[in-house]
């Protein structure tokens, strides 16, 4: 019995927590072990905090002896490593951070803690974020738990990867263009990520200040509902972040989805498309249909410049926001005689290979004369592509298209080509230029055994009625989860 513990929900946890069933101990134990076992093939953390996670189930379960528990008290989490966790190095998954240790926690973490949360410890990513496949890590790869031989998706791979597997119950990342959905889908776990300004992002490394967004993964949409219900909400620290209300997201997920008016955009069946994703896609519609939601087609005429745009934004704001790392303050210091050599040989030996392309593509976005042909077009397509979406929510509740044209393909596969890379994001990244919440699901299972999951976008601040609707989806038990064969 003790060894299954590691497969529970948030849901079921809390539920035997509470009853004194089990204790936060056990469980946390349950966990380490499973990832003691796993991970020198997973390799989904970067760090693995077993004293601490223990020390926080003990105090968790003096709180909950006292019947003093709220709906995280005793649930051990994995965390990106992008989050500053205070005492806990935080790397970004890069050279450059070498030595770095937080002395205070991103926002999130605070609310997680105060909550009663556990940590386990910091997930593999690609450096500063960048990347689809977590083989841009200087940690190495996470593979996946599906198939050890293909990745588990980026930039937010290892928390995708030890959802999946079972190394905790729940997970937070972050996604800028689709990092928190691409993995989820690609190791069959649920992952969300919420309207730009929902969450806040003080303390969590900025890779491209205007998309970047918080969110969970989780094992089931519920367990996704709980965790944005305690991190969602208004923060001083951040000027980014919304006043609006924080809804009761549980309360949300009522299973009843008749009437909703489903959008499926034209533009996102395109050629090249996995014919299993595709299928498993339209199947998915049909079970939507059967269950009493209207499908409509819908146009986003302007899909096919989010790519182009995304990726001039994304750079030029990673080229300003990552020139704070010289040496000087934080991380990695080269020898140098002087400043400017001290700022070039840090720079050039701390970043990897895709962070300097990014830094270079911005850097060159933004420069004078060019500035107006690259930077400033991108600006004027990202509005196009907004008002696609605004005008589509005219006529539709919410969108369904998959999260990515592909299952998890093999490690090496597209890391020498960017373009190929950059394409994963295809069905991603317009939700961020937009600002939207998007919901990944998991929808089924290539042929290969790869799982495959569907994208539920909502319209701003939306959240409660994708929750909704992927919460029905899953219960309707349509999709039998097969676990990882690990
Ligand atoms: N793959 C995209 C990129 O490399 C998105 C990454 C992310 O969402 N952080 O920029």
């Amino acid at each position: 019995m003790t060894s299954e513990l590691f497969t529970l929900t948030i849901t079921e946890a809390r539920e035997r927590l509470v009853k004194r069933e089990l204790s936060a101990v056990e469980l946390t134990r349950a966990c380490l072990d499973r990832a003691a076992a796993i991970e020198s093939r997973l390799n989904a953390f970067i760090t693995l905090c077993p004293r601490e996670a223990i020390e926080q189930a003990e105090v968790a379960d003096r709180l909950i002896a006292r019947g003093n528990c709220s709906s995280l008290t005793g649930i051990p989490l994995a965390i990106k490593d992008i989050f500053a966790t205070r005492g806990v190095r935080t790397t970004c998954a890069s050279k450059i951070l070498e030595g770095f240790v937080p002395p205070y926690d991103a926002t999130v973490i605070e609310r997680l803690r105060a909550a009663g949360a556990i940590f386990l410890g910091k997930t593999n990513m690609d450096e500063f974020a960048m990347g689809s496949s977590t083989e841009n890590s200087s940690f190495g790869p996470t593979r996946n738990p599906y198939d050890l031989r293909r990745v588990a998706g980026g930039s937010s791979g290892g928390s995708a990867a030890a959802v999946a597997a079972d190394e905790c119950i729940a997970a937070l990342g972050t996604d800028t263009g689709g990092s928190i959905r691409e993995p989820a889908s690609f190791c069959g776990v649920v992952g969300l990520k919420p309207t730009y300004s929902r969450v806040s992002r003080y303390g969590v490394i900025a890779y491209a200040s205007s998309l970047d967004q918080v969110g969970p993964f989780a094992k089931t949409v519920r367990d996704a509902a709980i965790l944005l219900g305690e991190i969602a909400g208004v923060d001083p620290r951040d000027a980014t972040c919304s006043a609006r209300p924080v809804p009761d997201y549980e309360a949300a997920l009522t299973g009843k989805v008749e009437g909703i008016r489903i959008g499926v955009p034209r533009e996102f069946f395109v050629e090249g498309m996995q014919e299993d994703v595709g299928l498993a896609v339209r199947s998915a519609i049909k079970q939507f249909e059967s269950q009493g939601c209207q499908v409509r087609e819908i146009s986003l005429p302007h899909t096919q410049y989010a790519v182009a745009a995304y990726y001039l934004i994304a750079t030029a704001e990673a080229s300003a926001n990552l020139a704070r790392y010289d040496g000087i303050r934080y991380g990695l210091r080269a020898e140098a005689d002087n400043t400017l050599d001290l700022y070039n040989r840090t720079r050039d030996r701390g970043f990897g290979p895709e962070v300097k392309r990014r830094i270079m593509l911005g850097t060159f976005a933004l420069s004078a004369g060019y500035y107006d042909a690259y930077y400033r077009k991108a600006q004027k397509v990202r509005t196009l592509i907004r008002q696609d979406f605004f005008r589509a929510f005219n006529d539709c509740d919410i969108i369904l298209t998959p999260v990515a044209p592909t299952t998890a393909f093999e490690l090496g596969e597209k890391i020498a080509d960017p373009l190929q890379m950059y394409l994963s994001d295809i069905f991603t990244i317009s939700v961020n230029l937009a600002g939207l919440p998007g919901l990944s699901v998991p929808c089924g299972y290539d042929r290969k055994g790869m799982p495959i999951g569907l994208q539920l976008i909502g319209p701003p601040f939306g959240e409660e009625i994708i929750l909704r609707a992927g919460d029905a989806y899953e219960r309707s038990g349509c999709v039998q989860r097969q676990p990882p064969p690990l």
